[in-house]
């Protein structure tokens, strides 16, 4: 297939300056972390490191929690709402100020492709902390109480790094609670940037906490006494642990884990359109999406022809630098996860699924992965069961509507679905059966503040986003 020729457009990245080293982000300035454990971040799309940061240790969560308690008992929570919507505001409008300079760091850090943070990730983490803002003054209308709970700890994943922050930070600080967030340890650099923007915006200190480290870091966060609620988002495996560690402490617990996402497709839906939405559910962030649609449930009378056109757009995808404008499919963000996917696509290929990938040339330095469709996949596969995180679609066919919603059920996750059909009716019918916490309706991955997300059975429990997400932060 002849795939035209373009040139490389890319970002400049002499927009960010990225420190050699961070510290601790606690009551309102940068401290150094009493342990003198540092873990490098780098650049999955080149391997190289870009900083180092501190992992903090017990004796330095304690601190951040002793800020956030101090920040909520004298400043926080005594403060008017309609006062401290106007910090949100600040945020937000900063925030969009410096959009690019987050946009081409997120991309550095992450491996996302520049036109995601640019076009998405930013637009959505300032129209969070906007939305939220929105809310401060007005609780008393939410129907949740208007209490805050206190401290919240939060502990959040690499996905998307920024945005996970705002779904957090956001809710907790409009409804009055104070925060000690842990990013995740391949992608701290974000959440650093916006400990610049707290202080550029005037934010009392202690309102907002930043501890980096990896997983004992984030064990440490949520089982630290002083916090009131724990919001974690991240894998089922790591959210049945926090379940566990919290269970019977009295704090308050939402968990957003991991998904196994399936796409409908009915004999009646628009080819093209689904193919568009098929695509951006499974090769969006590199399938790095929680509620990813790696389950493609096609009608089995158009699925030759579906598969055809999905291939030929497929063979279309730009895979490459992050930072170029043109790139459709960045970088796996660690060799960990990549180590993963592949052993997830060796299974699949094991098992008797059919494995084709376009031709496309991949970077010689980086964590690359080929946007992979499987056909010939059983309910039973390891690929149509494991979330996978990663640019792999599993394929499957159904005859009728009940089949289609019996396999889209099969599944230990409920996060999310996508159904395509012209019929209105259908659509209805489909939705109200499926288990999935987002249905779609003729469209995939489409994210808006003021909706809540969330999942049933291993997906987790709470809701973020719009009003719902709300409650979590009130008693
Ligand atoms: P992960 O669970 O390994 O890590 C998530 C975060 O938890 C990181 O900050 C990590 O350092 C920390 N952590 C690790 N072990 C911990 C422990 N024992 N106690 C406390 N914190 C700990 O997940 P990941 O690989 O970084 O992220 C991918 C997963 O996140 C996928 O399963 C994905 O589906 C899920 N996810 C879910 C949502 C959602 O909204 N439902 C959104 C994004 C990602
Ligand atoms: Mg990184």
């Amino acid at each position: 297939m002849e795939i035209f020729e373009y040139a490389p457009a890319p970002e400049s990245r002499s927009i960010v300056t990225i420190r050699p080293s961070y510290d601790l982000f606690i009551d309102g300035e940068f401290v150094a972390a009493k342990s003198d454990e540092r873990i490098v971040t780098v650049n999955p799309a080149d391997e190289e490191p870009l900083s180092e940061v501190a992992a903090a240790g017990e004796a330095d969560v304690d601190r951040a929690f002793t800020a956030a308690r101090r920040a909520f008992e004298r400043v926080w929570s005594p403060m008017p709402g309609a006062e401290r919507g106007k910090y949100l505001f600040r945020i937000a409008r900063i925030i969009q100020e410096r959009a690019r300079e987050l946009a081409v760091l997120e991309s550095l850090d992450n491996g996302k492709p520049i036109k995601e943070t640019r076009d998405i990730d930013l637009p959505l983490v300032a129209a969070h902390f906007f939305y939220y803002a929105g809310w401060a003054d007005k609780l008393a209308h939410a129907g949740f109480g208007t209490r805050p709970l206190g401290v919240a700890a939060q502990v959040i994943p690499w996905n998307f790094p920024l945005l996970m922050l705002a779904w957090k930070v956001a809710p907790a600080l409009a409804t009055g609670n104070t925060v000690v967030l842990k990013p995740a340890e391949t992608t701290p650099l974000t959440a650093l940037a916006f400990a610049e923007i707290c202080q550029e915006a005037g934010l009392p200190p202690g309102v907002v906490n930043i501890v980096t480290g990896a997983g004992d870091t984030g064990r440490a966060v949520v089982a630290h006494p002083g916090a009131d609620k724990v919001a974690f988002t991240g894998s089922t495996d790591v959210g049945r642990e926090i379940a566990r560690a919290v269970a019977g402490t009295g704090k308050r617990l939402t968990l957003e884990l991991g998904g196994k996402g399936a796409n409908i497709v009915y004999d009646d839906a628009a080819i093209d359109q689904a193919v568009e939405g098929i695509v951006s559910g499974i090769f969006f962030n590199q399938g790095h999406v929680c509620c990813a649609g790696s389950r493609l449930l096609v009608q089995e009378s158009i699925a030759e022809e579906l598969l055809a056109k999905l291939r030929a757009r497929i063979e279309r995808l730009r895979l490459g630098d992050p930072l170029d404008k043109n790139t459709d499919i960045g970088a796996v963000n660690s060799a960990a996860q990549l180590a993963r996917i592949r052993e997830l696509a060796a299974a699949g290929e094991a098992e008797g699924a059919t494995g084709w990938s376009p031709a496309c040339p991949l970077p010689e330095r980086g964590y690359w992965f080929r946007p992979t469709v499987f056909t010939g996949v059983t309910q039973a596969h390891r690929i149509a069961r494991e979330e996978i995180f990663g640019p792999v679609l599993s394929v499957l066919t159904f005859r009728t509507p009940e089949e289609a919603v019996a396999k889209a059920n099969n599944t230990p996750y409920g996060l999310s679905a996508g159904v395509w059909t012209e019929k209105g009716s259908l659509m209805l019918w489909t939705a109200s059966r499926l288990r999935a916490g987002v249905v779609w309706s003729n469209t995939f991955n489409v994210f808006d503040p003021a909706s809540p997300f969330g999942g049933y059975k291993e997906s987790g429990y709470g809701r973020e986003g719009g009003r719902h997400g709300l409650e979590a932060y009130l008693g």
